[in-house]
């Protein structure tokens, strides 16, 4: 998506800008994070897991934030919403970036509104 911006005339990269909001995700929906799958072990010593068949796979949600990780289980029920969740997240962030590099270039020509 990375067009070269200082080609485009003012009310285009204004245009840009809107079309670029547009596909923003709904704000309540944020939720930063990686989806992965792991198998775990139990506490019991006599399991099945402990002879090599572990349970899962089950979904965890990797967050990063406040300078460390961590890992957040994630029940099956809610996967399919949650990855939704994440990757819309994803998706509009990255078109905030777009919309930030078409307000600095607005910016250099002295037009940013
Ligand atoms: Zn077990």
């Amino acid at each position: 998506m990375s067009e070269d911006l200082s080609a485009l005339t003012e009310r285009e990269l204004y245009a840009l800008r809107e079309r670029l909001a547009a596909g923003v995700h709904d704000p309540v929906r944020t939720l930063r994070g990686a989806l992965h799958l792991d198998v775990r072990q139990c506490s019991n010593e006599g399991c099945r897991c402990r002879a090599g068949e572990p349970h899962g796979p089950y979904t965890y949600l990797s967050v990063y934030g406040q300078g460390r990780s961590r890992t957040v289980y994630v029940p099956q029920a809610l996967a399919p919403v949650i990855a939704e969740h994440v990757e819309a997240t994803r998706r509009g962030e990255a078109l905030m970036l777009e919309i930030s590099r078409v307000n600095l270039e607005l910016l250099r020509r002295r037009a940013l509104r």
